[in-house]
């Protein structure tokens, strides 16, 4: 047997149990976040763009609609036969509209991103926006290197309440479902969760705390939450 070849076979496998360890903390958790109203509260913002194309193009609905949801999953249903690409465009547009709400991170967002981090437990972001809005609000809370996976609504076929984004997160974490623990705000969001088979840590910066019964355990605020929180 080549002897190189074989120390690089023996160093793989220690390399690869070290990562383990390092991965796994006391029992392989994962943690999967939710952008918008679960680590920064830009629902308020989004809620006010996505007022500002409904008023525009006088339609009148309910702008709570699109809370959760990808903008493409939500445009066809609302503004039936219109360009889906160039509504999304035109909402985003408006981000630079002055009487937005302001962006401010969910009081404990940072603090308990770190914490997860720190327990050495992988960390994934799952968000119905897209990618590059998500990019630069994790770098406004600031823990934008301590997450390994980023999925935007580019990335799946369908949006929330499908599970597809909260499996390709887990996926691509090497991670199964049931190792997942997913924090979330919305209720297509909650939906999607338990339809991927995780447990789901309700947060209710959006609804009120008994809408969240789909969830788990509900928090006000991501401040104080244990990690890992099921334990
Ligand atoms: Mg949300």
């Amino acid at each position: 047997m080549d002897p190189e070849r074989s120390g690089a076979r023996s160093s793989d496998r220690e390399s690869e149990e070290r990562a383990n360890e390092g991965r796994s903390g006391r029992d392989h958790e994962c943690a999967l976040f939710d952008l918008d109203g679960t680590l920064i509260n830009t629902e308020a913002r989004s809620m006010a763009m996505w007022q500002l194309l409904l008023d525009k193009h006088d339609v009148r609905q309910d702008v709570r609609v699109f809370m959760g949801r990808r903008g493409r999953d939500v445009v066809p249903e609302v503004f039936p036969g219109h360009d889906v690409e160039e509504l999304i465009r035109e909402v985003y547009g408006y981000d630079d509209h002055p009487e937005l709400p302001e962006i401010v991170p969910v009081p404990g967002a940072a603090e308990l991103v770190r914490k997860v981090a720190a327990y050495g437990s992988p960390i994934g972001l799952v968000t119905s926006a897209g990618r590059d809005w998500a990019e630069e609000r994790l770098a406004q809370v600031g823990v934008r290197e301590l997450i390994r996976v980023v999925v935007a609504a580019e990335d799946v076929a369908v949006g929330k309440p499908d599970p597809a984004g909260f499996l390709l997160a887990a996926e691509a974490l090497g991670a199964s479902p049931a190792d997942c623990v997913v924090f979330e705000d919305s209720l297509p969001g909650i939906a999607a969760a338990k339809a991927a088979g995780m447990r789901c840590v309700g947060v209710a910066t959006t609804h009120a705390h008994a809408d969240l019964s789909g969830a788990d355990l509900v928090v006000a605020d991501l401040t104080g939450v244990d990690w890992p929180p099921f334990a």
